[in-house]
């Protein structure tokens, strides 16, 4: 029987056991989508509970010390955090949000859990909680993957070369993707269950109460959350979309969708957008959108899943792009900045500092001007190592969708990954060499440095 109406390719059991006769509750950790809407993994563990006739209790927790998340990220978490709650209470579901480690911050819950089910997550940090949930919880546990349109093996079982050679295969089959998972009020309650939860209500507070490795400010112009993802879906489907083909070619257009910082943290789903899209007239606009969101997007998490440790190394890129980096790694650099000098946006190209200016105010960039500023890091920096480890730096440091798989498998794809050799140049070697000259000749640079 299909559950909850989920395609069973997004269903991954761990645990092959019966649910816990004696646990009270389906617990659902979630770690990668925060949202009652559209979310395959919540309503699995709203299926179990019907089948054990039983509640369900969501939970989530945040590292008392933070690696890959600033203030920004926090206030846009918690913000998403928020709606979730609400969501999840007129379903009568209880939410229990903690600080602390993976390991001990739900051991009563663990306890109590007839079945644990969850998201599944591609990065280390994200895995690593599952791997510790299933270290320590004996009874059945089921992973969800509920943050991609298409589940990564459900398309291939191997590392892609590039996006041609995923596109065929991903645009045959997502369309037996874009199932809506049936949704459903719970029948038994566990709102009035006493399980000890840190307040959301204020994101300050949980930010005060965290230690950093990194900081930003926060950012304002943008708002977490569901309820701001899907309005601000409507208005690029009502408004937008029909620009996009143009737009995504100029950063002085903002026909964008901006949903990249929404995906992030799981507060709308792919699929969700993508059966939104799909159900408009075929344009050149709509079919480049489902290029981005779905060739593109989903040939990351491709990236991320086969690569594992090395997702974040330059041993990840493919031996030709290794070897012409290697090659041209002594070769002289017209200019050569420090990491703080880039961060300040102190260069000589007003261009490059005004996308770090950007970063730094508004956590958000254009795809075209990242690909121009990720680029300059590498011919700016003494060797291609310290330009990956700079780019990561200030990539997730600022961008709002900082630490995603997209984010990794884009900042590579400066070093070579996903594209081809081109024609042999300084510091670049073969790899594909973009400068002002280019941009000049591609954008309307003057608006773009006004702030246009
Ligand atoms: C150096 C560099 C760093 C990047 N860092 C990140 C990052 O940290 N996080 C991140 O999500 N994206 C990153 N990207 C990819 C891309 O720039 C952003 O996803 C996109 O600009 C987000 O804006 P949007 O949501 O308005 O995109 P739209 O143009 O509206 O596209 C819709 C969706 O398609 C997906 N998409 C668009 N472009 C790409 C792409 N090139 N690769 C994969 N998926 C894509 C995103 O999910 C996006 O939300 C990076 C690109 C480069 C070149």
């Amino acid at each position: 029987m299909i559950m909850k109406n989920i395609h069973e390719d997004r269903i991954h059991i761990v645990n092959d056991t019966d649910c816990d006769e004696n646990g009270k509750y389906i617990l659902y950790w979630a770690i990668k989508s925060f949202r009652a809407h559209w979310n395959h993994s919540l309503e699995y563990a709203v299926g179990l509970a019907e089948k054990e006739d039983c509640g369900v209790v969501v939970c989530t927790h945040l590292e008392n010390t933070q690696n890959h998340l600033t203030e920004r990220h926090i206030k846009f978490h918690v913000e998403g955090l928020q709606d979730f709650k609400n969501e999840l209470s007129d379903r009568n579901i209880k939410f229990v949000f903690r600080l602390g480690s993976a390991s001990d911050v739900f051991k009563d819950l663990l306890k109590d859990a007839k079945a644990v089910v969850s998201d599944f997550g591609y990065l280390r940090e994200n895995t690593s909680v599952t791997n510790h949930i299933h270290k320590t919880f004996s009874s059945k546990l089921v992973l969800v993957e509920s943050n991609v349109t298409v589940p990564v093996e459900g398309v291939s079982d191997k590392q892609e070369y590039a996006a041609r050679t995923i596109r065929s295969d991903i645009m045959d089959a997502y369309q037996d993707y874009l199932e809506k998972p049936t949704s459903s009020k719970v029948p038994k309650s566990t709102l009035n269950y006493s399980l000890d939860s840190r307040s959301i209500d204020s994101y300050q507070s949980i930010i005060d109460d965290l230690s950093f490795s990194e900081h930003t400010n926060v950012v304002e112009e943008y708002k977490g959350g569901h309820s701001e993802a899907k309005s601000k879906l409507d208005y690029f489907l009502n408004s937008e979309l029909n620009d996009y083909d143009d737009a995504r070619q100029s950063p002085t257009d903002r026909s964008v969708s901006e949903m990249s910082m929404y995906l992030r943290f799981g507060h709308i789903a792919p699929s969700y957008i993508l059966s939104r899209v799909e159900s408009r007239r075929k344009t050149d606009d709509v079919k480049s959108y489902i290029e981005e969101l779905l060739v593109r997007r989903e040939l990351t998490h491709n990236f991320v899943y086969f690569t594992e440790e090395d997702y974040d190394s330059l041993k990840a890129l493919p031996d030709w792009a290794q070897e012409t980096l290697d090659k041209h790694k002594s070769d002289e650099r017209e200019h050569v900045y420090t990491r703080s000098e880039l961060e300040n946006g102190k260069t000589h190209d007003e261009a490059w500092n005004e996308c770090m200016k950007r970063m730094r105010e508004t956590g958000y960039l254009h795809n075209h001007m990242r690909m121009f500023w990720g680029k300059q890091i590498l011919a700016w920096t003494n060797t291609p190592q310290f330009a990956l480890s700079t780019l990561l730096y200030l990539n997730n440091k600022y961008f709002l969708d900082g630490n995603d798989p997209n984010s990794y498998a884009n900042a590579l794809w400066i070093f070579g990954l996903h594209d081809r050799a081109w024609g042999e140049n300084d510091v670049f070697g073969k790899v594909r060499k973009m400068n002002r000259s280019g941009l000049d000749s591609k954008i309307d640079v003057d608006k773009f440095v006004e702030g246009k």
